[in-house]
């Protein structure tokens, strides 16, 4: 794996370029939120069409996009009457009708990463069973059907412990800490019952959260990302720092584990690693995403080839860009809804007149309709010549507001 530096040769020679765009491939996405949007930014560069399938008509993704089909990801005949519009198949959501596209790729239709990765990695404790059976480091798991199995886990890992959702989990929506085995039974309620399909992992007594995008091409080639460090407020991703301050060896091991992680799925695509690095010098995986991420928003701006425009030179077809740093170091720091409505909007309309005055700051507002408390409203990334001197721009940007820089 090479994880920086090298860049590779590009083998597209004039003759073989087509009349429009780098690449003719309609690209086909399954969702339109602030992913899809930042796809069709980098598209737009590459002249390369990008089509989205999203039920909201005013999706992030919605103006930017080439076409946008309004309707469910999740719905097959939906799914089937876009997929054949378009020229590959790919996602910026895994909670998508994996059904249907492993009956679309019987009919030859190229989905990119397969359908076979979206069904691992859709259903959590199916993809644990899938990289532990990969010899992946893991923190300890075990399905949960009743409180008599909860307390059994809870006696066997010990508290706390974090009770997940198999399914439809994101931004932490999905995990409940019971820190003793008289909160077992709020914290399962909490998710909506055992009938929700629940399992548990054991505490993972983490050092530091880190996350490796790996990104891998059609004819098989992988690159990494350098190793970043990703920093939760309440399970919510919040702030990113790249690169990570961490021994050498511990990045070593982080991008070997993602590395190896990546090369036990299919199809091509970028793919965001998040790990643990843990008190005793262990990686573990946390969970594996088949698509970017936002432990992978500032490569736009701090990366020779960023998350996005790689995603897109893998699934159509290109060769793979240079995933190395083109800055010393960057943060990411996420705008999440402080408030419902207007007030919310009033905040994040401070935080970013504050961050347009800041150097090397960069905003993206993804135009979501609806401010929600705790939301994914936009970003900011700031890079810099030193770490040091990125944190005191940010600490600068935050000051006198509630929000905290950890
Ligand atoms: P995402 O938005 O990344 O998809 P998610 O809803 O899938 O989030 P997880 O990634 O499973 O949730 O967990 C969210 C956060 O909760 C992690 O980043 C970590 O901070 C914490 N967490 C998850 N599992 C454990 C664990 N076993 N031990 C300790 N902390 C954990
Ligand atoms: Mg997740
Ligand atoms: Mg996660």
């Amino acid at each position: 794996c090479r994880a920086s530096g090298e860049v590779h040769e590009t083998s597209l020679r004039k003759d073989d370029l087509p009349v429009h765009g780098l690449s003719e491939t309609i690209v086909g996405v399954l969702g339109g939120g602030q992913l899809g949007r930042m796809l069709c930014q980098a598209a737009s560069k590459m002249a390369i069409k990008v089509m989205i399938l999203d039920p909201l008509e005013n999706c992030p993704a919605s103006a930017l996009a080439h076409y946008h089909m309004v309707g469910s990801f999740d719905d097959s005949a939906t799914v089937q009457e876009f997929a054949k519009r378009c020229g590959v198949l790919t996602i910026e959501i895994e909670h998508v009708d994996v059904g249907t596209l492993e009956k679309l790729e019987q009919q030859g239709i190229d989905c990119q990463p397969k359908a076979s990765t979206i069904r691992i990695i859709q259903d959590k404790y199916f993809q644990k069973v899938h990289f532990s059976k990969h010899s992946i480091p893991l923190p300890e798991f075990m399905q949960i059907d009743d409180l008599e199995s909860a307390k059994r886990a809870g006696d066997l890992f010990g508290y706390p412990i974090m009770i997940k959702s198999k399914r439809l989990a994101y931004d932490g929506r999905g995990n409940a800490v019971a820190k003793s085995e008289e909160e077992l039974s709020s914290a399962v309620n909490a998710l909506g019952g055992y009938d929700r399909g629940l399992y548990v992992e054991k505490w993972a007594p983490f050092v530091k959260e880190l996350a490796v995008i790996v990104a891998r091409g059609r004819d098989n080639s992988i690159l990494c990302y350098p190793v970043v460090e990703t920093i939760h407020k309440e399970n919510i991703c919040h702030i990113v720092k790249a690169p990570t301050d961490v021994p050498w060896k511990i990045r070593k091991l982080a991008t070997d584990v993602a590395y190896k992680a990546v090369s036990s799925l299919e199809g091509a695509g970028v793919f965001a690693v998040e790990l643990f690095w843990t008190r005793d010098g262990q990686i573990l995986l946390n969970e594996v995403a088949p698509r970017p991420h936002n432990s992978g928003h500032q490569t736009i701006e701090s990366c020779f080839t960023s998350q996005f425009e790689q995603h897109l030179r893998a699934v159509v077809g290109l060769p793979l860009g240079d995933p190395s740093m083109k800055t010393p170091a960057a943060i990411m720091y996420n705008l999440l809804g402080e408030d419902e409505g207007e007030r919310g909007f009033d905040l994040a309309h401070q935080l970013i007149g504050r961050a347009l005055g800041i150097p090397g700051a960069t905003v993206h507002w993804y135009d979501k309709p609806e401010m929600r408390k705790q939301r994914k409203m936009g970003h900011i990334t700031i890079v810099g010549p030193s770490m040091g001197i990125v944190e005191a721009r940010l600490a600068s940007m935050l000051k006198e507001q509630s929000l905290d820089c950890q």
